[in-house]
């Protein structure tokens, strides 16, 4: 059986890429997304262990001394981090797994796991970026700005990612199928497939 991939979708807040991951797994049940952990506090509608597990400051850094994240990093003044416990034992059961994290957190992934595969989301550019932040509503312009500062050191990042995909305005699901097909491509690159020669001797 095929082993899982484990794909890393990272994107500037504002991006749109909750949208797109959420049609990306409504069409494709299969694909396993991986649950963060966080000390930062749940948004209206937000439930634990299904959006993020909220957990304190106190039980988040024990869980990093314990060596319970795969990787962690800070963000807007609170701790997020991916817990390792069943990322394994989905990728040996064949199933893919997605982590939506930030860069730096990929950063350390892409360090610890050798074979992961980081894909990031952009839209189309900054003017769209600010307008998409601005039509949520809920940021004051203090954090807008913040958000596209932080947006454009991300975006500096793309290089070192594997892939990178634009959300397109209004074309979510099409960037949903976009990943969709770097996900099964990535199952056919010849690392992974080359058993198939043995039923050729
Ligand atoms: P938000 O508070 O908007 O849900 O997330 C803020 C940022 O944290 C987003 O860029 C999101 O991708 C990132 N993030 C969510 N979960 C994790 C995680 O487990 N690890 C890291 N490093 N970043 C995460």
């Amino acid at each position: 059986m095929r082993r899982g991939i484990l794909f890393i979708l990272s994107g500037p807040s504002g991006s749109g890429k909750g949208t797109v991951l959420s049609r990306l797994f409504s069409k494709h049940p299969e694909i396993k997304y991986s649950v963060s952990m966080t000390t930062r506090e749940p948004r209206p509608g937000e439930m634990h262990g299904i959006n993020y597990y909220f957990v304190s400051r106190e039980d988040f850094e024990k869980r990093i001394n314990n060596g319970e994240l795969l990787e962690y990093a800070t963000f807007d003044g609170n701790y997020y981090g991916t817990p390792k416990k069943e990322i394994e034992s989905f990728l040996e059961r064949g199933i893919d797994v997605i982590l939506e994290i930030e860069v730096k957190g990929a950063m350390q992934v892409l360090e610890r796991a050798k074979d992961a595969v980081a894909i990031m989301i952009t839209p189309p550019d900054i003017q769209t970026l600010e307008k998409w932040l601005r039509g949520r509503g809920t940021n004051s312009e203090e954090s807008i700005n913040e958000r596209l500062t932080t947006a454009k050191e991300e975006i500096r990042c793309l290089p070192k990612y594997h892939y990178s995909v634009i959300n397109e305005e209004s074309k979510q699901d099409e960037c949903a199928e976009l990943i969709y097909s770097i996900m099964q491509a990535e199952h056919h690159k010849t690392v992974h497939t080359s058993k198939i020669m043995s039923k050729f001797e």
